[in-house]
């Protein structure tokens, strides 16, 4: 059982020598279009047009949705047009989205949406004039460079045991400007607290 050779190990897997592997030299190419040319080929004279235009019955057209039923939709992996894409955004926000996880990860989001954290995310960069203080990289466009909390953002709300968004407004270690860096995207994976934490644990 099991065994490589009885091959009941690739039952499931992708036959190696069939399909995409399968590839022919452009002489043996050549000769088979030769030879299936014309009325060589076995669909010379034949209607190809098979089922244009045909009215299904009503019992054939019972079959086929009986056929389909739980099957994948044929539309499946189409891209969603904008409205249908509002229409969901709307229907699964918040408590009706299945990963809704009661509220607990808002806080830390949202005070990375207070204008305070807009503040202090503007005002290190402009301390740092917009280059990543470990290896000098100047900021080119959107979004490539980080103000990082030296003393993690995670740890000052659990020391100072931050609840609310107006604690954190109040919490001056929080917005405490020698606290922050300035750092772009690949220094921030080797100096940020996402990879010191992993370090640590
Ligand atoms: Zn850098």
């Amino acid at each position: 059982m099991g065994n490589i050779r009885d091959g009941s190990s690739r039952i499931g897997k992708p036959s190696r020598a069939l399909g995409k592997h399968w590839k022919l030299s452009s002489e043996r190419k050549e000769q088979l279009s030769l030879f299936m040319m014309g009325d060589k080929n076995p669909m010379f004279g034949k209607r190809t047009k098979g089922f244009t235009g045909h009215i299904h019955s009503k019992e054939s057209r019972e079959k086929i949705s009986k056929s389909n039923t739980g099957k994948p939709c044929p539309e499946r992996g189409r891209p969603r047009t904008t409205e249908q894409r509002l229409a969901l955004k709307t229907l699964y926000k918040g408590m009706n989205n299945p990963n809704w996880r009661g509220g607990v990860s808002t806080l830390s989001a949202s005070i990375r949406w207070l204008d305070e954290y807009r503040i202090w995310r503007w005002q290190i960069y402009k301390r740092d004039r917009y280059s990543c203080i470990n290896c000098g990289y100047r900021s080119k466009g959107k979004q490539d460079i980080i103000a990082d909390h030296i003393k993690p953002f995670s740890i000052i709300l659990k020391e100072n045991n931050i609840k609310t968004l107006e604690q954190a407004t109040e919490c001056s270690e929080l917005w405490d400007l020698s606290n922050g860096r300035t750092l772009c995207k690949p220094c921030d994976k080797l100096l940020g607290w996402k990879y010191r934490k992993k370090k640590l644990s």
